[in-house]
């Protein structure tokens, strides 16, 4: 509730602080860091959203603020993902940049799995200034840091010594990794920070012989049999071993902030170890806190094609990018989040339409409302949202009873929006597309509606006096107001017809058991089920003809 909770406001407001302290007049930096080592995941999207909804708040408020996402594209690869050819083995130990594409689409291994990524942050509104590491390496940017790291390498092997039996394990997907070796080794005297990719075989399967601080050559040895060097450190492809790597980066890029996964923060971890290293490269350990895991619920696709993880692309099939967003915003750092793919993804979306109105309306408190706004719009403006949001289960329920036939749910679509009706199916997009996609990848076949394709004439013929009624009542009464309110009403109102009611008498228990019975008969009879969509817009779906050609007794 109030503004002590809003861990966003709060954070922005520190970063734009210690930026103005340590950097004064110059706008302060925002830190993410993704390995494309694999396809990115929802878990790592938090690596950016953190930042993300920080470095935005501070433009909010009127002042400028760098956001940047360090590829890792120069890590090496250490193992070929699951699901990939085999054959890639072969490139273990190269940089991701010198393995090449898989599907033969992408310039290099680690751009095929950026694409998929940029294209997610684009629809997210997230706006980042992307660094490649392969590019700063290669370029020689680094240059001045890595001969200071190899000069100061009695120093560093020291303090690295000193953690290395703290030394925590590092998830996939963020933050630096590769060389990883390098920090468990025999350290301090014979420790070298900087490990060359082999002139020769381009793998990392090497040994520092030598360095001379003077004239800054280097000597390597490397598993494939080669001996190089003395040669000048410039001149040699390679990278720092990435506790000291990251770090370096604090310092060339000055960041102010930037967040970790819990795994980061633990006594021991690249944090505690950078915090001692930073100084070397005359830099300050960044602002920063440990986010919690992201969990994802019912995501393995019906048709079992993609499998993995789900990414930030398969949450963006279903839902609309600012309900991605609010999703990660509602939540503080330290809480765990849950995206579930399942049959609550219905009631995700009813929450963020009750928040809609409740902000349209004035009625949000102002921490929800801070959140919505971060959900639904960035610094540079509104998010596209759908101009007709129906419900997403009435959505879904017709994407379901169509099996996706554009030209019935345009009819079904008119008659719900009735007196309003839609001119166009794209008044409804988004958020039609998502409900689509929902029922094609996550609804089981089995629990998807069927129609029958034919009458149940054995229990029309079974039908009581009274079901015979009602059911002639629906049949004559519907097309009077063929419409989600008029069908509702008509629907709730027959058992009170047959009671001799006015229809729109209040329910009591009597009625409401009366109701039940009759919504059995007529899932029965349309769809050969107990229960299934809401029948209003079940009938809608089908259309007075097949409604009255199920329904009618022969
Ligand atoms: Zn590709
Ligand atoms: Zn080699």
């Amino acid at each position: 509730m109030a503004a002590a909770d809003d861990w966003v406001a709060r954070t922005a407001g520190l970063v734009r602080a210690e930026g103005e302290r340590r950097h004064p007049g110059e706008a302060p930096t925002c830190a993410s860091g993704i390995s494309p080592s694999g396809p990115v995941h929802l878990g790592n999207l938090r690596e950016l959203m953190v930042p993300h909804l920080v470095a935005d708040e501070v433009r909010r408020g009127g002042a400028p603020c760098r956001h940047i996402m360090s590829w890792d594209d120069y890590d090496r690869l250490r193992r070929v993902p699951a699901g990939f050819p085999a054959e890639f083995a072969e490139y273990i130990g190269r940089p991701l940049t010198a393995v090449p594409d898989p599907y033969h689409q992408h310039p290099n291994w680690a751009e095929h799995f950026k694409a998929p990524l940029r294209d997610s942050l684009a629809r997210l509104g997230v706006q980042v200034t992307e660094i490649s590491q392969t590019q700063m390496y290669t370029s020689g940017a680094y240059t001045a840091q890595i001969v200071l790291a190899m000069r100061r390498r009695a120093e560093i092997g020291a303090i690295l010594d000193r953690y290395r039996t703290k030394r925590a394990a590092k998830p996939e997907g963020t933050k630096p990794e590769g060389n990883e070796p390098d920090d468990d080794g025999p350290q301090a005297a014979g420790y070298y920070p900087f490990r060359p990719y082999c002139a020769v075989c381009g793998r990392d399967d090497t040994t520092v012989t030598a360095f001379d601080d003077e004239t800054t050559e280097i000597s390597y040895t490397c598993a494939c049999g080669v001996a190089i060097g003395p040669t000048p450190i410039a001149q040699v492809a390679g990278k720092l071993a990435w506790k000291v790597d990251w770090p370096m980066r604090w310092a060339y890029e000055r960041v102010t902030f930037e967040p970790a996964g819990v795994d980061h923060s633990s006594p021991g971890s690249s944090f505690t170890v950078g915090a001692e290293l930073v100084p070397i490269f005359g830099g300050e350990l960044p602002l920063h806190f440990a986010y919690s895991f992201v969990g994802t619920k019912g995501s393995a696709k019906m048709s079992g094609s993609a499998g993995g993880a789900p990414t930030p692309a398969d949450a963006l099939e279903i839902f609309e990018a600012p309900l991605v967003r609010w999703l990660y915003a509602r939540r503080r750092p330290e809480q765990a989040i849950t995206l579930a793919f399942d049959a609550e993804v219905g009631r995700v979306y009813d929450e963020w339409d009750a928040l809609t109105r409740r902000v349209a309306s004035g009625e949000a408190d102002a921490t929800s409302a801070a959140t919505f706004a971060r959900a639904s719009g960035t610094s540079d403006g509104p998010l596209p949202v759908t101009p007709r949001p129906l419900p997403f289960r009435t959505l879904a329920s017709v994407a379901d009873i169509t099996a996706g036939d554009q030209a019935q749910i345009l009819r079904i679509v008119r008659d719900l929006t009735e007196p309003e009706p839609v001119a166009a199916l794209a008044e409804v997009q988004p958020r039609l597309d998502c409900a689509q996609a929902w029922v094609a990848g996550y609804v089981a076949p089995a629990d998807r509606t069927q129609i029958r394709a034919e009458p149940d004439l054995a229990r029309l013929a079974a039908l009581t006096e009274s079901e015979r009624g009602a059911l002639k009542l629906l049949t004559e009464g519907m097309t009077t107001d063929w419409s989600l309110h008029g069908l509702t009403t008509l629907l709730y109102g027959i058992p009170k017809l047959q009671l001799g009611l006015p229809i729109t008498a209040p329910p009591t228990p009597e009625i409401k058991e009366l109701q039940r019975a009759w919504f059995i008969l007529l899932y029965q009879l349309l769809i050969d089920e107990v229960t299934g969509p809401r029948l209003p817009t079940l009938l809608l779906a089908l259309g007075p003809d097949r409604v009255r050609s199920l329904l009618t007794p022969p």
